[in-house]
């Protein structure tokens, strides 16, 4: 298979999924330092106890909380210590915008990267979930699950997370639905199929190299 046509398989596998990040962007800025080694549902859980505990602007809201506080919230999406600090740190940046989103949206990518990544705690994968879903700026999201499926159905493999990145940037149109919908494809396929030890035999990518060299290997 051609790497151009990774999209279309994963689409014609798992349907339409659209923005596929779930939430308002206020949820999906807080979500984004949440998911941070956990799954959803933990994250869900936090969201619940946030939702409940804030009414109107939950970023104004949470940026009112000291960092113990803001960690008693979050502490079903775990490592909740770590959490709250980054989440503090992002949210003192949002604030000096005034809490304006919209003010911050008017950044190009790269000068809204740059700041995002200027604060302590937010790494790549987290900024640029932020900027692609809570922004809608078209820039490629790379996770673990897209480098273990690139490894295995192209045996690529990129040690630098940008030059992961580059590699879908530079192949597909700079276009946001389909970044958005793309990365939520690929995390898809990661946890029903391509997981740490994959499904090869229920999988419908027949052009795999992975799973071709197994076959030839008799595994
Ligand atoms: S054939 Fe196996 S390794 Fe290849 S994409 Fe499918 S699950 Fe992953």
């Amino acid at each position: 298979m051609k790497f151009t046509e990774l999209y279309d398989e994963l689409k014609s596998i798992y349907g339409e999924l659209g923005k596929w990040w779930p939430g308002a962007r206020e949820e999906i800025i807080v979500s984004a330092v949440l998911t941070q080694n956990t799954n959803w549902q933990n994250v869900e859980k936090a969201l619940v106890n946030i939702r409940k505990y804030c009414q109107g602007d939950i970023l104004q809201c949470l940026g009112k909380l000291s960092e113990q506080e803001l960690s008693e919230l979050i502490r079903p999406a775990g490592f909740f210590n770590i959490k709250a600090k980054r989440l503090k740190n992002l949210l003192q940046w949002i604030e000096t915008y005034g809490y304006d989103l919209d003010k911050i949206s008017t950044l190009d990518t790269e000068n809204l990267r740059k700041e995002l990544l200027s604060i302590n705690g937010i790494g790549k994968e987290t900024a640029d979930s932020i900027i692609l879903y809570a922004f809608e700026k078209p820039i490629f999201v790379v996770d673990a699950y897209t480098k273990r499926i690139v490894r295995r159905i192209f045996d690529i493999e990129y040690k630098e997370y940008d030059e992961s990145r580059k590699l879908f940037e530079e192949t597909f149109t700079k276009d946001v639905k389909l970044y958005q919908e793309f990365h939520g494809l690929i995390v898809e396929h990661a946890k029903a199929l391509c997981r740490t030890k994959p499904l090869c035999e229920q999988c419908p990518i027949a052009d795999c190299l992975y799973k071709s060299q197994k076959s030839k290997s008799g595994e």
